[in-house]
């Protein structure tokens, strides 16, 4: 199916098939909608295109998930930020995990019936994420691992964690596994977020057995899963972000009194470019291209858009962020977290600076 059918026959279905989500704006209500609508889309078949046969999926090139997440944003049916997990995870596992455990595990994932996580960002580990210290060593058949991760998002309501452990020293020491989140010696503790929610977690590690079978790749690839990670986040994950934004820019040019104010000129401006820049990286991913450092670029255009949006929504809605409890406020506060997660905004520079511009060190 190409691109126009695609997004012909899933707006039609959309449009007869009613997912909007309820009164229920809670982190428990948007987890409880994610899983429905992904459940709703995979058993029409929209969730299966643009995933390979071998994990269940119909095959068809990866820009029908583009498509139908920017469909599911555009329509606000889920968060978009945990709604993209899926585009993180899923691929993760198809290349790196035993073909069987990839068969089983991706279409739980797929289907709703499953949210997972992802373990890299430690207590002492986040920038400098080659410095995780999470041990994991051989037992028999297993791996027991020890250790603490941080700002793991939905760790609470996931069943199974992507997560990354310290198996030899230096980057070629690192090593991934898949854990069922149920394992004994496994704590979460949820923690608040300056936008009033649960978001993330601690998630402590007490010689957690893990079978050997759940290794993805082998010992000391997992600085290369980090690596393969990126260009799955920079790329289908940020244009959701970027429909999802644009509705916001429709809701603000609804909302204010003064829809001629130049400063919205400049975030439908500073959103278009993140758009067009997203596009090209989706046509070149589509091409087969390797996606690299330069996708720093569009993760420092993405956050500087989705933040000037938010800035210009609190000087043109006065009071609204500052003084009520409308999604608004919730919205704007989550946009300060653009230049932190994913690698913050500084580190990206330094990326763009060292990498593509050759200017040297940090
Ligand atoms: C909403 C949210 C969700 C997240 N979800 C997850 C998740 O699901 N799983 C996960 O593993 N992680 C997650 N993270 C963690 C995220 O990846 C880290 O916060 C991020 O990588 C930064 O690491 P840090 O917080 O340890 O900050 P640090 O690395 O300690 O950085 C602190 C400050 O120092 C600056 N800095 C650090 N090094 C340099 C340098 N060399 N040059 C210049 N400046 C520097 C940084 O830019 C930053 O401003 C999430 C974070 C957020 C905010």
């Amino acid at each position: 199916m190409n691109v126009t059918e695609f997004r012909s026959g899933l707006r039609d279905w959309l449009d007869r098939n009613d997912l909007a989500p309820g009164p229920d704006h809670s982190l428990d209500g948007q987890v409880a909608q994610l899983a429905r609508v992904r459940r709703a889309l995979y058993e029409a078949g929209w969730m299966r295109y643009g995933w390979p046969p071998a994990i269940g999926g119909f095959g068809g090139p990866a820009v029908l998930r583009a498509v139908l997440g920017e469909e599911v944003a555009t329509r606000d049916l889920a968060e978009p930020g945990i709604y993209s997990m899926i585009e993180v995870l899923a691929p993760t596992l198809i290349s790196y995990a035993p073909p069987a455990l990839a068969a089983e595990m991706v279409p739980r994932l797929l289907n709703g019936s499953e949210q997972w996580c992802q373990g890299f960002s430690e207590p002492g580990s986040g920038s400098d994420l080659a410095s995780l210290t999470t041990r994991a060593v051989p037992r028999g058949d297993n791996w027991v691992i020890t250790g603490q991760k941080v700002w793991t998002s939905l760790a609470q309501y996931a069943a199974r964690c992507v997560m990354l452990t310290r198996t030899a020293p230096g980057h070629g020491g690192i090593t991934a596994f898949l854990v069922d989140m149920d394992t004994p010696g496994i704590t979460v503790r949820p923690l608040r977020t300056m936008h009033g929610v649960d978001e993330f977690a601690e998630v402590f590690f007490d010689d957690v057995a893990v079978p050997g079978d759940r290794m993805l790749g082998r010992p000391g690839d997992g600085w290369q899963l980090a690596m393969d990670l990126l260009p799955h986040e920079r790329s289908t994950c940020f244009w959701h972000r970027i429909a999802h934004l644009y509705t916001r820019l429709d809701r603000l040019l609804a909302e204010t009194a003064d829809p001629d104010d130049a400063d919205l000129g400049a975030a439908y401006l500073a959103l278009h470019t993140a758009r067009c820049r997203s596009h090209a990286t989706q046509r070149r991913l589509a091409d087969g291209a390797h996606l690299g450092p330069e996708t720093s670029v569009d993760k420092v255009l993405l956050a500087t858009a989705e933040q000037r949006l938010f800035d210009t929504a609190r000087d043109l809605l006065p009071g609204v962020m500052e003084l009520t409890d409308s999604p608004w406020r919730t919205e704007f506060l989550y946009s300060r977290a653009a230049t932190i997660y994913g690698g913050t905004a500084e580190i990206q520079r330094n990326i763009i600076a060292r990498r593509l511009l050759g200017l040297g060190k940090d």
